[in-house]
């Protein structure tokens, strides 16, 4: 059941954080609903889920006009350029901003719009596993120059761990993506902060808020094993 998974988790993240002396109000859970359908979103929905996450913009932006306007949603997944305009406006961030270049398109879908987009920077913290994100020695300048562009702003770091079997295994990753944020943090630039660390998955959440996630983004353990090749 939806409604005892989300509680489960839950939990979980506010033991971890009392083990490491965090408020639990700091970590925001994103409820990864891709390839579920509109009604088990629902069910969660009911439950008192606000935060979703998607990682495909045709899926993501069909579950916007679907479901309920109170939604917070989160663009979690690889994003192409010319795919930017569909979602500006209708998401609360984009968490896989990697290249000067979609941080560019980014602003100028902002500015036509007026708004500011809130954005994380994707960082590529396991290097060879996955082909997403940007290394970490190449990140302070990314931000830096995603900085000048007045049509985003840049809330913090993203980065997806590699799979391992014991999550005991990511902590050094969640440990140098802190460090890095806090690097970052010390240049004081304008149009940054680094408040937001999203970080951690089924597998992994509750060490990677022992690290300091302040968002982490569950799938499977609200919702179950993805089924791929139905339809
Ligand atoms: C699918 C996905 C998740 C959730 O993965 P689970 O292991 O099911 O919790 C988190 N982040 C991203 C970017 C994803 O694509």
């Amino acid at each position: 059941m939806i409604k005892e998974s989300l509680e489960q988790v839950q939990n979980k993240i506010t033991a971890a954080c009392e083990r490491v002396g965090r408020d639990p109000s700091e970590v925001t859970l994103i409820a990864v609903s891709k390839t579920k359908p509109n009604a088990t979103l629902m069910e969660a929905y009911q439950a008192g889920a606000r935060v979703f996450g998607e990682n495909k913009v045709q899926e993501l932006v069909g579950k916007i006009e679907a479901l309920p306007s109170d939604i917070e949603w989160h663009m979690i997944g690889h994003l192409q350029r010319n795919k930017v305009k569909y979602i500006a406006g209708k998401v609360a961030m984009i968490h896989s901003v990697d290249s000067f270049r979609l941080a560019e398109e980014i602003n100028i879908q902002a500015k036509k719009r007026g708004i500011i987009i809130p954005i994380l920077i994707e960082v590529n913290i396991g290097e060879e596993n996955s082909k997403f994100g940007v290394l970490a020695e190449d990140t302070p300048e990314l931000v830096r120059q995603a900085a000048e562009l007045d049509g985003i702003s840049i809330k913090g770091l993203m980065t997806i761990a590699p799979y391992v079997v014991d999550p005991e295994e990511n902590r050094p990753l969640f440990h140098k993506i802190k460090d890095l944020s806090l690097d970052i943090e010390r240049e004081k630039l304008d149009n940054v902060s680094m408040h937001v660390l999203s970080m951690g998955m089924t597998n992994d959440y509750e060490v990677a808020v022992e690290e300091g996630a302040t968002m982490v983004r569950v799938g499977t353990a609200i919702f179950g094993e993805r089924d791929y090749n139905k339809g």
